[in-house]
């Protein structure tokens, strides 16, 4: 069984949620840690006070995943003094290393968003504010004749030639290829100082900029001749759109209030607050984890009856209701708490069909600090 290093850890996060994906104000990835440490147990928590680093330490957990950054904005001392100093100290005395992925984990690809989303119900979704788009490339590739279906199979494999919901897209044309081997050349064909001409194929295919360089490795070793000749073209083409916020749409109108009780019991919630009357009806509805103050605007362009979020102030709301948004608030921690079971379930998953036989626990004592009464 082989060892896990904390660096591979990073390199699944990545995987999982890209940090190219996170906003520009966010601070993601390895927070406190070395890559090449050894990890046994991981521990995945929404939020890391002192009583999650304490539950960690008598756990003998290695490494920690949380949702929020544990260091967010820049600090000048690590003392302890302050609450955060005291909690660095005592997480690199006990060799435990913390990786965040936040925003990046908000907008990608069946991350948080897209898991609050489904809870709900909605299985489809549209974004509320798109903040990236993956850039698309062309490959073309000039490849002698018999090795143009085992080549196109390997880029393929890599990840090239999907279009919507089609693989192995590609398109082929055969020619003539011409070149002279050269003194010091190992020629696949033909021999050094005389022109060849050898019958080949222009292999076309698309490929995500994600996607590039395993592509291009793959086509390269595929490939008989010592020297390859591809050409890579950026297309004005866009790629996989990301973004923050969702959008649903509900199959029948419902009044705000039902639908406010409905989002208490399927978030398993204490308590929920509405901001409109309680027979307004709804049936568009956007979502936002987390705090959806910023994103009360958007969600009304996006066409939104009402947003579900958390951490919504008074004013924010008022102005909401003038706008003609009505709002849910499902409080931080209730919009955000599933990201402990969901990225826990992803990374046991890729863990084991990696062949790693490590432990992840979900923290229990990461729970809401607010009480009703
Ligand atoms: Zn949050």
């Amino acid at each position: 069984m082989a060892q896990l290093k904390c660096g591979t850890v990073v390199s699944i996060m990545d995987s999982i949620a890209p940090r190219k994906l996170a906003e520009e104000w966010d601070n993601v990835g390895l927070i406190i840690g070395d890559s090449s440490s050894n990890v046994n147990k991981i521990m995945v928590s929404l939020d890391l006070p002192v009583w999650v680093v304490d539950e960690a330490v008598e756990n003998n957990v290695d490494m920690i995943i949380t949702h929020h950054p544990i260091i967010f904005n820049p600090i000048k001392k690590i003392n302890s003094d302050t609450a955060l100093g005291k909690k660095i100290i005592k997480l690199i005395k006990n060799n435990i290393s913390v990786y965040s992925s936040h925003t990046n984990y908000d907008i990608a690809q069946n991350g948080l968003n897209d898991i609050f989303a489904k809870q709900l119900g909605f299985e489809k979704t549209e974004i509320i504010k798109t903040t990236s788009q993956e850039k698309l490339f062309k490959i073309v590739v000039y490849i002698p004749e018999g090795f143009e279906d085992k080549i196109l199979e390997e880029m393929s494999k890599a990840g090239a030639g999907c279009i919507g919901n089609y693989s192995n897209c590609s398109f082929r044309v055969k020619g003539t290829g011409t070149f002279q081997p050269m003194e010091g050349a190992n020629p696949f064909i033909g021999q050094v100082d005389r022109l060849e001409k050898v019958d080949e194929y222009r292999l076309e295919t698309i490929v995500p900029e994600s996607k590039l360089n395993q592509v291009i490795k793959a086509m390269l070793a595929a490939h008989p001749y010592e020297e390859v000749a591809y050409d890579v073209y950026e297309l004005k083409n866009q790629g996989q759109s990301y973004g923050l916020g969702r959008i649903g749409y509900l199959e029948n109108e419902i009044t705000l209030s039902s639908y406010a009780s409905f989002i208490k019991k399927t978030l398993n919630l204490e308590n929920i607050r509405f901001y409109g009357p309680s027979d307004a009806l709804i049936k568009t509805v956007a979502m936002l984890n987390g705090s959806g103050n910023s994103f009360i605007n958007a969600a009304r362009h996006a066409g939104a009856d009402v947003i579900i979020t958390g951490d919504l102030q008074y004013h924010q709301a008022l102005d909401a209701l003038e706008e003609g948004i009505y709002a849910i608030d499902a409080g931080h921690f209730g919009t955000e708490k599933i990201m402990i079971k969901a990225l826990s379930d992803c990374l046991r998953n890729i863990l084991e069909k990696n062949g790693y036989n490590v432990e992840v626990i979900e923290s229990k004592t990461n729970t809401d600090i607010m009480k009703n009464v």
